[in-house]
């Protein structure tokens, strides 16, 4: 088994080197391959939906291949937080696509956080599940007027009882953070462990049936009477249904512009503490177990793991100039910011001691709205956009492309972001950059406007 040390090295997030080793699938041989539908992408999008293809029809081959190991993507290193916030925030989905279509897109995420906790209780999964509920916290006066106008927000797009708004003297009863000024408290909500939740996916596709191959890289796409070819290193395979679930990584993928145009890549990263003491969980009163995540537009997410530590994300994002590069898994001053960040929230734990850090990729697209699509046919599906926010969404997503893959006329089929109009990703590395950039600046912005007095926090002290 891996050390800390060697695990960080090879970019593992803190869920997979505590998993320990892995026995990863011999990858795809050297052959030409005939399929009924081929997955690319081995995380919670791809795993679910090849396992419910094959549990609606037997008789479909399901092939799928990742580049890496199953998990290595954003699903076996997110902070594993089951929750509703679809896209960026409900304010951007309700100026783009309006009040209606918002409540379905609250709705959909309810049942999407539903599915993936019916599926663990279920199936009996080792996926560390907690249905703790989920707060969002203001540090200031200004984010505290800013949080209860989307509170109002959520209350008039989803079901009654969905989210309720405690001020800070409440919020200070069920944690133990000096700064807090008000949040919106969503019981409806978990945690989970990323990377024993998409392993645990696998073990569920192969049981319905599906042929899942790791380290096998997609090398390009192309057409051929009617069918799509696919292509490895040493491998051709014939599919005549293709799901791409490259997330992040899907303007890599060697095919049609639209694939190479649809998203980009965005980079956040996490600590993790050493397992707090006795004393010391007592110091930051956080006995709901809730996840966390703050209302700065830079936002920091946070919670508890199973084994007794503190994990925070978030806080700042990396950005890739040549995104064909892929390689922004580490950020020495993000993590240190973290750090900082989380010593400011909880003075009590000034010693603690951070364990290991690592980073990973979201897909984030123009509009900031996840999107379901085809490219040219209805044989060629994508699915893109999760913002950070996807660990509910994409499991969902999973059946739902499910059901396109198969034909079926069904509510999820019907969702709204299935063949949406898309805007695509402005072109060239230089445009992207700067654009990322400006969006970035403006948040930074919003962030200083409303939390600039905060000196300690801003200044990098620990006071
Ligand atoms: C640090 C971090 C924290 C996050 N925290 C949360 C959270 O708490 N809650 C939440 O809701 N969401 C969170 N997210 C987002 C969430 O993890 C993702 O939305 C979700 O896991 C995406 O799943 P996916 O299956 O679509 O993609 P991924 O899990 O990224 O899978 C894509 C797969 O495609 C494979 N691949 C890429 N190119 C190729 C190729 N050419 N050939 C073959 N395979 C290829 C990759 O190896 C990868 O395994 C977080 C993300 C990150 C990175």
């Amino acid at each position: 088994m891996l050390d800390a040390k060697q695990a960080m090295m090879k970019n593992h997030s803190f869920w997979q080197y505590k998993y320990g080793d892995y026995p990863a699938n011999a990858p795809l041989p050297e052959g030409a391959y005939e399929v009924d539908v081929l997955v690319i992408g081995a995380g919670f999008t791809g795993l679910t939906c090849a396992r419910e293809i094959r549990k609606d029809d037997k008789a479909k081959r399901v092939m799928v291949l990742d580049a890496n190991e199953i998990g290595f993507g954003a699903s076996g290193r997110n902070g594993g937080f089951n929750m509703t916030l679809f896209g960026i925030e409900p304010e951007v989905t309700m100026l783009r696509w309006g009040k209606e279509k918002t409540r379905e897109a609250q709705d959909y995420m309810q049942k999407a956080v539903e599915y993936v906790r019916n599926l663990v209780e279920s199936e009996n999964l080792d996926s560390d599940y907690e249905h703790t509920g989920m707060l969002r916290i203001a540090y200031s006066d200004k984010q505290a007027r800013r949080l209860k106008k989307t509170y109002n927000l959520l209350c008039e797009t989803t079901k009654p009882g969905s989210f309720e708004y405690l001020d800070g003297a409440e919020t200070q009863k069920l944690l133990n953070c000096p700064h807090i000024k008000g949040a919106i408290y969503e019981p409806g909500t978990g945690i989970l462990d990323p990377s024993k939740h998409v392993r645990q996916l696998k073990i569920l596709a192969e049981r319905e049936g599906a042929e899942i191959y790791e380290n096998t890289k997609v090398t390009g796409i192309t057409k051929k009477d009617g069918c799509t070819v696919v292509l490895t290193d040493n491998a051709t395979i014939t599919a005549k249904k293709l799901v791409i679930a490259t997330n992040a990584w899907t303007h890599n993928l060697k095919s049609t512009p639209k694939v190479s145009n649809i998203q980009a890549p965005i980079w956040t990263y996490q600590v993790v503490t050493e397992p707090l003491t006795e004393e010391q969980w007592k110091g930051v009163n956080w006995a709901g177990r809730m996840s966390i995540e703050d209302n700065r537009q830079l936002v920091h997410y946070m919670r508890i793991t199973k084994c007794g530590r503190i994990t925070m994300g978030g806080g700042a994002i990396g950005i890739e100039y040549n995104d064909s590069k892929m390689d922004l898994w580490k950020d020495e001053k993000v993590w240190a910011d973290l750090e900082r960040h989380l010593k400011w929230m909880f003075p009590s734990l000034q010693d603690i001691k951070i364990d290991y850090k690592w980073g990973g990729c979201v897909s984030c697209n123009t509009d900031m709205t996840p999107e379901i699509g085809f490219i040219g046919d209805n044989n060629i599906i994508y699915s893109s956009g999760c913002i950070g926010h996807g660990v509910s969404l994409t499991q969902l997503n999973g059946r739902l492309i499910a059901d396109l893959v198969l034909e079926k006329d069904t509510s999820l089929s019907k969702f709204w972001i299935v063949n949406r109009t898309a805007l695509p990703m402005p072109p060239g590395n230089l445009l992207r950059y700067v654009g990322a950039k400006f969006i970035e600046g403006v948040l930074k912005a919003v962030d200083f406007y409303e939390e600039g007095h905060l000196k300690a926090k801003t200044s990098g002290e620990t006071a």
